[in-house]
């Protein structure tokens, strides 16, 4: 008999679900997009049934396209968009309020105020986070507040909390069970990342009732089975639920960084770049979060984690907004027309600068255009900013973690562009990696789900991922020039808005 698992990937934009065969390999495919809401100016939410609903269709395509029977299905793994937070009533699983997304804003002005009160200091000890509106906790504290009548309901026992991954694994459990791995928990700012606890403390400090909120549990256990009787899924009741990750953490288990060291960074519209720290949680001192990464066997291995706020996203603005190009392809070969920037920077600051930099109000900037500058260093130099920004990132980790970078593992609509890959190499001095499969992210939790169902090992896993290219740096390369001109860049896109 053959073994498969099924991978749900609940993201921001879309809910996707792939069959994954017993070698890894992805045998069908199905995906819904999720409509966005957006009430008010940088508001983001979801409606928790669009999730869901997506969710069980992309399921059954995915399923029904595969042609396996329900009997060869040995696990459904779970990974999610991270931070999103919805809480519901416990009798009917009725949602109280839309999903509070990661993007939304809603909650600045809160944790302005938490960071005017000091809290700060604390919130990096216990949780190895930053105070911002990103993290779960003070989303599900305005539905508390802003929620007519949720308060007294969460207090009575009435009411229940959790993020994607919890609400579809209480939902696909049909209500049985209400749970969050340690990778979505480390992302809550109410999770204490050394004892996987919650953190009593910010509890109170954000008057969330412990008991609306998810059990915490291991990443690769079993959390339930599908409950009988969910509408099109009916087939796959019984069919255990025992992997679950956040989406970064997902993409670097699937990217097999099972070693203190290894990196991976994830080319999309942002970037992620997530580093294996092994058992050591240490906080950053320059900006960078730490997170449990996974718990597996007892273990938990943690992450030290940066991102680039816009990265494809500034060779979209060069297609969309300038015409430069009419594809993201044909950057590639508009950059390779020329054999250097030609002294052109690219700094794709267009909502500021995440870390090392920190700087909200630092604004996109091309710098070092001369009369013979060409669409082709324009191309070069937008491809060549991204490599920089994961760089600095890089060069961030090298400070923080106890252990040095190794290998760079890439995934990612823009990890396809050869000439960016072997520029990221050459100027971070880095061997890197690039997997024939790039749906790193659902294979993570696929992995996650098969090692608890007893299908792999972790050495099974590292035999399994197969290599497309890795890109070796240049010898002789002059990348202490390039990035020396490249921070006199950043200064000039630094503290620009006023
Ligand atoms: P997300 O999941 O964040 O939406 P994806 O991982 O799908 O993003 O990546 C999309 C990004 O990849 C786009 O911003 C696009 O500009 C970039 N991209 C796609 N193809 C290429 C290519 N051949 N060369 C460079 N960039 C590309």
């Amino acid at each position: 008999m053959n073994s498969y698992v099924i991978a749900l990937d609940q993201g921001t934009t879309s809910s996707r679900a792939i069959v994954f065969d017993a070698a890894g390999c992805a045998v069908a495919t199905a995906n819904r997009p999720l409509p966005q809401h957006y009430p008010h100016p940088g508001w983001v939410e979801h409606d928790p049934e669009e999730i869901f609903e997506g969710q069980i269709a992309s399921l059954r395509d995915a399923y029904l396209k595969s042609g396996v029977k329900p009997s060869e299905i040995v696990a459904i793994g779970v990974t999610n968009q991270r931070e999103t937070s919805i809480v519901w009533e416990k009798a009917t699983g009725k949602p109280v309020y839309n999903a509070i997304v990661w993007q939304c804003r809603r909650t600045a002005d809160f944790c302005s105020k938490l960071k005017a009160d000091g809290v700060e200091p604390y919130v990096r000890e216990k949780t190895g986070l930053l105070i911002d509106a990103y993290f779960s906790g003070t989303k599900y504290k305005w539905i508390l507040d802003e929620i007519p009548g949720a308060r007294k309901r969460a207090e009575d026992g009435r009411l229940l909390a959790g993020t994607v991954d919890s609400y579809l694994i209480w939902r696909l459990t049909g209500g049985a069970s209400h749970v969050s791995d340690h990778s979505n928990l480390s992302r809550t700012m109410l999770f204490d990342i050394d004892k996987l606890a919650y953190d009593r403390q910010l509890l109170s400090l954000l008057g969330i009732p412990e008991a609306m909120l998810p059990r915490p549990v291991p990443s690769s256990v079993e959390f339930g089975r599908v409950a009988p009787g969910i509408k099109g899924i009916e087939d796959l009741a019984g069919i255990p639920i025992c992997g679950a990750a956040g989406d970064q953490a997902a993409a670097l288990f699937g990217q097999c960084c099972f070693e203190p060291g290894l990196v991976k960074n994830t080319y999309g519209t942002g970037c992620f770049t997530l580093m294996n720290l092994g058992e050591s949680s240490v906080r950053s001192t320059h900006g960078l979060v730490t997170s449990a990464a996974w718990t597996l066997g007892g273990k938990t291995t943690y992450a030290l984690e940066g991102s680039v706020f816009n990265a494809g996203s500034s060779i979209q603005w060069l297609r969309d907004e300038l015409g430069l190009v009419s594809s993201a392809p044909e950057i590639d070969r508009l950059a390779a027309e020329v054999p250097d920037n030609g002294g052109v920077y690219f700094v794709s600051a267009f909502t500021g600068l995440g870390a090392p930099y920190w700087d909200m109000y630092a604004r996109g900037a091309i710098v070092g255009l001369t009369r013979g500058a060409t669409r082709a260093h324009l191309a070069r130099a937008c491809l060549e900013g991204i490599a920089y920004q994961v760089n600095d990132l890089l060069d961030t980790m090298r400070l923080d973690a106890p252990c040095p970078v190794s290998s760079l593992r890439v995934d990612g609509g823009a990890s396809v562009s050869d000439l960016l890959m072997q520029f990221q190499a050459d100027v971070s001095r880095i061997t890197v990696d690039r997997p024939r499969e790039r749906e790193t992210t659902a294979l993570g939790a696929a992995y996650l789900a098969g090692l608890s169902a007893g299908l792999w090992d972790l050495e099974a896993l590292e035999k399994m991922r197969v290599r497309d290219r890795l890109f070796l740096p240049s010898p002789d390369f002059a990348y202490e020039r390039l990035l020396s001109r490249w921070h006199d860049a950043v200064e000039k896109a630094k503290d620009w808005e006023k």
